[in-house]
């Protein structure tokens, strides 16, 4: 059983938020994507899938922003308006941003999506690579794979 260095703590900008790992992530994405490069103002965005009961809240009232859609449901800071996290309604993960973890020094994709919208430049360093998302059949093995061997706090 790998060490993952549980729980992990995590906060906004401002620290009006603060939230808490509890689970191993599923995977590690960068997804280059259009609307990741507005949410982010960057050249992509970072997301560790949590598990839906190995994220919490813990201080602090995220309020919805982004794209506004009840499907797809973009968090920030209401005062820093950092990009907190992503809920995906009906599915049992969380979207979570790992730029905002107290120690974020190990994060590294271990896929990236959207790469056929990829600015000059950008690299992520993501082992698989996909031009919008990786078919459905591709997730079990992208998985397997990060478990066994994407990047883990040192
Ligand atoms: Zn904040
Ligand atoms: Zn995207």
């Amino acid at each position: 059983m790998t060490d993952w260095k549980l729980p992990w703590s995590a906060s906004c900008q401002c620290g009006g938020v603060k939230m808490r790992v509890t689970q191993p992530p599923m995977i590690a994405l960068a997804c280059h994507c259009r609307s990741c490069q507005r949410l982010t103002s960057g050249a992509y965005s970072l997301t560790l899938m949590i598990p839906e009961t190995g994220f919490e809240v813990i201080e602090g009232a995220p309020e919805i922003g982004g794209m506004h859609r009840a499907e797809l449901q973009h968090s920030f800071c209401p005062r820093c308006k950092n990009w907190l996290f992503t809920r995906p309604q009906g599915m049992p993960f969380v979207n979570f941003r790992p730029a905002t973890l107290e120690d974020s020094s190990w994060v590294q994709p271990y896929a990236e999506t959207g790469a056929q919208d990829k600015l000059p430049g950008a690299v992520s360093g993501a082992k698989h690579s996909y031009p919008e998302f990786p078919p459905p059949s591709d997730y079990e093995m992208l998985m397997e794979g990060f478990a066994r061997e994407g990047a883990k706090p040192r």
